[in-house]
């Protein structure tokens, strides 16, 4: 079995006790109902071969890099009807970040990518805070399902246990896929409040009341080849931004 040296949970200490690394990755996912056809670690695993795969184009265009284990859990405060659906809460987050961070600074990893797989996960509000705690870091954040626009790779629209997801696990896991007739169709009811539909104001949705299956966005045009398109074209994108992040001087950021 071949190690990947950019995945921390592969490396050994031999080769990394003299390392000097410039970037860590923290995949981040959430363990949640995915309609009826997907498993509950979808969020888990596209974090972990998304990162990974981003992570080895950087690593290979020569991106100092290592990617730290995914944190499995994600904040579903929304879903705490849905049975299992686990969850972390915004300040748990919190905490967890602070400890990351406190081991990073103190090695000398001084620039953090929070790779975030789950939209209820929202790190804005805490990297502002920790940036004040811990001065000497650079914290940046993304959400790889905005990096390319969607709407070039699949049919029908969504964000959750969507046509986008099912084609990703199709070709990601495709045994972890039940067969496709067995899904609902991800239907979303909409607010009745016409600004919380507009995007300019916001409320949390009370997810078992927004959709029956837990889905939203139908998934029946999905497949595998879609799915292959698309995690390339992200992985792609994803290694600039770590290649760019890695080489960055902290210090000369603008301009
Ligand atoms: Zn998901």
């Amino acid at each position: 079995m071949k190690t990947r040296p950019y995945i921390l949970a592969e490396s050994h200490f031999r080769n990394l006790k003299d390392a000097s690394i410039d970037l860590a990755i923290l995949p981040w996912g959430a363990t949640e109902a995915h309609n009826f056809h997907l498993p509950y670690g979808t969020d888990i695993m596209e974090s972990d071969l998304l990162a990974a795969e981003s992570a080895r184009i950087a690593w290979e265009a020569g991106a100092k890099i290592t990617v730290l284990p995914t944190i499995p859990y994600g904040v579903n405060t929304g879903q705490h009807d849905i049975f299992l659906d686990m969850n972390l809460n915004p300040s748990t987050q919190l905490a967890i970040l602070t400890d990351v961070l406190e081991v990073l600074d103190r090695q000398g990893v001084k620039k953090l990518l929070i790779f975030n797989s789950h939209g209820g996960n929202d790190f804005k509000p805490m990297m502002r805070e920790l940036g004040l705690g811990f001065p000497e870091m650079f914290i940046s954040t993304c959400n790889w399902y905005q990096s390319v626009n969607k709407s070039e790779y699949f049919d029908a629209p969504g964000d959750h246990a969507d046509e986008m997801e099912t084609s990703l696990l199709l070709h990601l896991a495709p045994e972890l896929v039940l067969p496709l007739e067995e899904a609902g169709d991800g239907k979303e009811k909409k607010s009745k409040i016409k600004a919380l539909n507009e995007n300019w104001a916001w409320a949390e949705r009370k997810w078992s009341q927004v959709t029956e299956d837990t889905g939203i966005g139908n998934p029946k045009l999905a497949n595998k080849e879609k799915g292959a398109a698309y995690f390339k074209a992200v992985t792609e994108k994803v290694a600039e931004l770590i290649i760019d992040l890695a080489a960055c001087d902290m210090e000369n950021l603008y301009g």
